[in-house]
């Protein structure tokens, strides 16, 4: 189990050194702005819909390695998936985090389930689930900033 955590370790930290997707989408898209007080992490999600695919997403922000990380690999999972998967991978993701492990469909979550350790860490939650909320809310065509309180 060591290892493993040793390895979960590496992909957060590989992210959040070189967070994928990190800029401003070109053109018209969705913007919502997202902020974690208990931590200070602050990130943009811009969301590009066309024929309820997501066409695009990408963010811009600063915060710790769980948040950072957790909104990289947000966007990867992300990209091509239609609204309602994109809403089906919110609700898995956040069960994995805050509810029960049982309800979890690991095999869709792929990487994203280096983030079940977190479960443990309550402050941490909202530091992995701010960009998933944020993305939640630009997805609904919310523009209103996103808070974790
Ligand atoms: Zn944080």
């Amino acid at each position: 189990m060591s290892d493993l955590r040793e390895l979960y370790q590496e992909v957060i930290l590989d992210h959040h050194k070189k967070p994928r997707n990190f800029r401003k989408l070109e053109g018209p898209c969705r913007h919502v702005e997202g902020y974690n007080p208990l931590c200070g992490d602050k990130v943009t999600v811009y969301v590009k819909v066309e024929d309820s695919v997501v066409k695009d997403v990408s963010f811009q922000g600063t915060g710790c390695a769980i948040s950072m990380a957790s909104a990289s690999m947000m966007t990867e999972s992300l990209k091509g998936k239609s609204l309602a998967d994109a809403e089906a991978a919110f609700r898995n993701f956040h069960e994995m985090v805050t509810g029960n492990p049982d309800k979890v469909d690991q095999d869709k979550l792929g990487k994203l389930t280096v983030f079940t350790g977190v479960r443990e860490f309550p402050m941490r939650v909202k530091c992995a689930t701010l960009a998933w909320h944020t993305f939640h809310a630009a997805a609904e065509g919310e523009s209103k900033p996103v808070s974790t309180e």
